[in-house]
């Protein structure tokens, strides 16, 4: 898949992926996607917010826009504000509110470097149900929502079968976070990865929403066969600190790279695994 830088400004950098697809880049490194069908077009979650996300994406589509959430947190919910409506799994609405709250915003400005000014302001907007199976018809191209509780209770992934896009969300990566407070447990995230592990093979571009994105498909067996091994108790349970947090993580790595060339890993908790 060859990529094309589309625009960029102070906040944000757009990238045609092809197909109609586009990933845009937000100050921190974390990713959305807008996907361009003949009637409607798609924007999967909003970044942190640093500048109007709206404005510039304004001259990429020209027909209505659904924008959905993957989940609840901060980075992927930024610039929901900007829009009347935006869709995420009620297990994640009191998580959207805290994390857009004055509190969450103040707490991850001090971990990151933009000042608070720059951020889209919070207003009320309505928040749309996202439940499993729900489908977003574009016109010329379907996607369909597939829950996957794990990184939090909420998370949501979208699933073009035809063409075997799959928007992941934070649900599968080189550091899926299972420590947090919203986490389920790794024994209920097992259980994710099951009912993903039988899409796989229909899967063509899986796409992270950190980092590298889109990856290989088989990030989910690689986070499946984690799962086996922490609930086994044979994993490498390294202690590790991420965002300021002790955590264990399943696979030894380097830098983010797993020491076994596997790409996906896992932090989780002890007092979490079933
Ligand atoms: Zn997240
Ligand atoms: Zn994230």
């Amino acid at each position: 898949m060859s990529e094309t830088l589309l625009k960029e400004n102070k906040y944000y950098k757009a990238w045609d992926l092809g197909e109609g697809i586009v990933r845009i880049h937000g100050s921190g490194g974390e990713l959305c996607f807008l996907v361009k069908g003949t009637e409607k077009a798609l924007l999967i979650d909003t970044t942190t917010g640093y500048g109007s996300l709206k404005t510039f994406l304004s001259d990429l589509y020209s027909t209505p826009l659904i924008v959905v959430n993957t989940h609840g947190h901060l980075d992927h919910i930024g610039a929901d504000f900007e829009f009347d409506e935006v869709y995420l799994h009620p297990a994640d609405h009191d998580l959207f509110f805290e994390h857009s709250s004055a509190k969450g915003r103040a707490g991850f400005v001090a971990a990151a470097n933009p000042s608070l000014e720059e951020m889209v302001p919070v207003r009320e907007i309505r928040l749309l149900p996202l439940e499993d199976g729900k489908v977003f018809d574009l016109g010329n191209r379907c996607f369909r929502t597939v829950t996957a509780p794990g990184h939090t209770k909420g998370s949501c992934c979208l699933f073009d079968e035809e063409s075997g896009d799959f928007f992941a969300g934070d649900a599968c990566n080189s550091n899926t976070l299972l420590f947090l407070s919203d986490s389920t447990t790794v024994a209920e995230y097992y259980e994710t990865m099951k009912k993903l592990k039988k899409l796989e093979p229909k899967i063509r571009r899986f796409y992270t929403f950190h980092g590298f994105s889109p990856v290989d498909p088989s990030a989910i067996t690689d986070n499946l066969l984690c799962c086996e091994d922490i609930l086994a108790g044979k994993d490498d349970h390294i202690e590790v600190e991420v965002l300021g947090r002790k955590g264990l993580l399943a696979k030894e790595r380097e830098g983010m790279q797993r020491k076994d060339g596997r790409f996906s890993n896992i932090v989780y908790a002890p007092d979490k695994i079933r």
